[in-house]
């Protein structure tokens, strides 16, 4: 199609501007299936970017279909009044699967909001509206998430109460301890930490993505989290673990990304969204009872754990785990990384390849230089785009990470197909 999109019109005059789209002629999905989407020019992508945006086990998967229309055709209905079976049911899974003893969940309806209730326990708890967030961190953008999201980029307008202090350590490959070993990064954050906490009290709670994913996949050694965890019991503060991108198996070595750190045992509480759903809207927080019913109010959501949404949880979660789609995240991701990292070795724009599982990012600069490269980013983007795939972006407050998070069912075959077209856009900037 050429000329303006009217729907892009339309979109532009009703919408705030700040509802940012991606590509010069953003594209209107009309369908999908499995790993592929379809615009409505009929124009078919390959997804490398559906992971994050939430699809999990693919497009229109059958299973998670069937089990939202036979849900759809008996109650949608939604109200915490009443007892809810999907809701029972996916909860006593999610709490099994959590690593959390004596786990309790309580179901949102996006990771936002389930920080949200994080942050709601972890203040209650504590007594204290003190919190520790990780720079370059993306929690949400709620009028309290916001105050969490260390990446400025994506915050710069909060005027929350919320005091946040912001720790070192989500990234690895910049920053002032960037030249270390693991160990040494390892203590030199413990050490920030040690002495920012000698500067407060009564902190609440110290919020962390095991991954960044916005922040542009950066990931922090393992065991980061293990040694901070030791400070953090010294001074009673909670750990909260924002799996909402790195949960459910897409990291490939792990089922939950605090487990890379798996020293320090499980988080206090974990909150989770996106691929759960398979596209539907849930989200949660999982904390065991003494922290979650640290609350004495009635219940805080109309629509968390609505039951067409718990179906497609409980249809989504089913598969995955009877698929195997975490071991396929790390056998199809490890594949696809080192195919990724060979074709960065010859384009001068490419500073790193990293990842874990189906998580990958690739850190373009201007050639020559350490400089964040955005222009690079927004174009590869558009010649991916042109060559039939889609992938994202993010990384610190100038976006130049491409970001690759395909549904963990990906195949070889899919991801070599990716892989070339990715290299033709790398090449072709
Ligand atoms: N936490 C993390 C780590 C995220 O990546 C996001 C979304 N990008 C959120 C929280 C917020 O989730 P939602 O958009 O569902 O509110």
């Amino acid at each position: 199609m050429t000329g303006p999109n009217p729907l892009h019109e339309r979109h532009k005059a009703v919408l705030p501007d700040w509802l940012a789209l991606y590509y010069d002629r953003p594209i209107e999905l009309t369908h999908g299936e499995g790993r592929h989407v379809w615009d409505a020019d009929g124009t078919k992508y390959l997804d490398f970017f559906g992971g994050i945006l939430t699809t999990m086990t693919g497009h229109a998967l059958p299973e998670v279909t069937k089990a939202v229309t036979e849900q759809a055709g008996r109650i949608i209905h939604s109200s915490t009044l009443y007892l809810d079976r999907p809701m029972v049911d996916l909860a006593e899974r999610v709490a099994a699967l959590s690593g959390i003893p004596d786990a309790r969940v309580f179901f949102t309806t996006s990771g936002t909001e389930a920080n949200d209730t994080a942050l709601l326990l972890a203040t209650a708890y504590r007594r204290s509206n003190q919190v520790l967030a990780m720079r370059n961190s993306y929690h949400g953008r709620s009028f309290s998430a916001v105050a969490l999201t260390g990446n400025r980029g994506w915050s710069p307008t909060s005027l929350s109460p919320l005091q946040t202090l912001y720790v070192h350590g989500g990234v690895r490959t910049r920053g002032p301890y960037a030249h270390l070993s693991d160990a040494d990064f390892i203590a030199a954050c413990v050490a920030d930490l040690e002495d920012l906490l000698g500067q407060t009290q009564g902190v609440a709670a110290l919020i962390a993505e095991p991954i960044q994913g916005v922040g542009g996949f950066t990931s922090p050694p393992d065991g980061l989290y293990a040694a901070f965890r030791d400070v953090l019991n010294r001074h009673g503060i909670l750990w909260i673990a924002d799996e909402v991108q790195t949960g459910w198996g897409r990291t490939g070595d792990h089922f939950w990304g605090w487990q890379a750190h798996a020293a320090s045992g499980p988080p206090d509480i974990l909150t989770f969204a996106k691929g759960i759903g398979n596209g539907m809207s849930i989200g949660g927080v999982v904390a065991r009872a003494e922290v979650m019913n640290c609350l004495d109010a009635n219940s805080i959501s109309t629509f968390g754990g609505s039951p067409v949404t718990m179906a497609a949880g409980l249809a989504n979660l089913t598969y995955l785990l009877e698929h195997d789609l975490q071991g396929n995240a790390r056998r199809v991701g490890g594949l696809l990384l080192e195919r990724l990292r060979a074709i960065g070795v010859g384009v001068d724009c490419v500073r790193e390849v990293r990842g874990r599982g189906l998580m990958i990012g690739i850190e373009l600069v201007k050639p020559g230089t350490d400089d964040a490269a955005p222009e690079a980013a927004t174009a590869v983007l558009e010649a991916a785009r042109a060559g039939g795939l889609l992938i994202g972006k993010g990384g610190g407050h100038n976006t130049s990470v491409l970001r690759i998070a395909p549904p963990l069912t990906l195949t070889v075959a899919e991801a070599e197909e990716g892989a070339a077209i990715l290299e033709r856009a790398l090449r072709s900037i």
